[in-house]
């Protein structure tokens, strides 16, 4: 039990690689607080997560709206008094080639995953700080990193999710808060099940480990970001891709 009594946060955790962060951090003593747009799935992985012995909170929230996160913080801090951990996962793609794509495109995905980490880190982190304790993993990707056509509002999110990792860790080091950013590279989820199936193969290829990662991947890496064992690590982008990126 290397999280017994800590709190967690994780947006985006009703379904994919937020679910199974949940699980993941529950299965070692975590509290966890749940919170998405996606009620249907939310209540039903907040059930999953409680019957693992911990308890659960689900909070219907849209990260992009800072007063619903806002009134994310103060319910948890009334039923928790404190967090511990705080996972910005929620995420979104709207892909299309630069020249065609239209402005709400490219504003929800910014909004949802650049913005949404933005929002949630300055409602949580205050605590953190007087509490000279916090542990903030973003989920930022592999596109971040290096691009792909059709997807320039979703590399551009992630590449700033990095920026804002860095500069918030550079911030609230002294105080025993760490901030890191893990860049997955293909993760087989809703998200990716959708992609037309010559895409996934050309995917593939690019992967020297032939295989597709899976939710259970990232938890781990998540796992030791979170815990004593990675305390001395902050303002890091942690790759996980099978060798897609080196
Ligand atoms: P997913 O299966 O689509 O799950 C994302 C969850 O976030 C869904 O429950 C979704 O709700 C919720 N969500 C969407 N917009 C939200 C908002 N505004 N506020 C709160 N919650 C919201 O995606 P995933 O594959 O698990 O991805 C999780 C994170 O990993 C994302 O940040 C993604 O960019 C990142 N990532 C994924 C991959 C991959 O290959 N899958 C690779 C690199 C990075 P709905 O069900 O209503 O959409």
């Amino acid at each position: 039990m290397k999280l017994k009594d800590k709190v967690a946060v994780i947006t985006g955790g009703a379904r994919g690689i937020g679910k199974e962060i949940a699980l993941m951090l529950a299965k070692e003593g975590a509290n966890c607080v749940l919170c998405d747009v996606n009620e249907e799935e939310l209540d039903k992985s907040v059930a999953e997560i409680e019957a693992l012995g911990v308890q659960g909170l689900a909070i219907k929230l849209n990260v992009s709206d800072l007063g619903q996160c806002e009134s994310m913080g103060n319910k948890v801090i009334d039923k928790f008094e404190k967090i511990d951990i705080l996972i910005n996962n929620a995420g979104i793609t709207r892909d299309g080639l630069l020249l065609r794509m239209r402005e709400e495109d490219w504003d929800a995905v910014i909004s949802v995953n650049l913005k949404g980490t933005f929002n949630c880190t300055k409602v949580v982190v205050k605590g953190m700080l007087k509490k000279r304790y916090g542990r903030i993993v973003n989920i930022a990707s592999i596109i971040g990193l290096m691009g792909n056509a059709g997807q320039a509002n979703y590399a551009a999110s992630k590449a700033g999710i990095i920026g804002l990792t860095k500069s918030a860790a550079r911030e609230v080091a002294s105080r025993n808060v760490t901030v890191n950013a893990i860049a997955p590279g293909f993760i087989d989820t809703k998200m990716t099940h959708v992609l037309p199936e010559e895409v996934k193969e050309a995917m593939l290829k690019q992967i020297p480990m032939a295989r597709f990662g899976t939710p259970e991947d990232v938890s781990k890496l998540v796992l030791f970001l979170v815990g004593d064992d990675s305390s001395y690590i902050t303002g890091q982008v942690v790759q996980i891709n099978g060798g897609m990126l080196m």
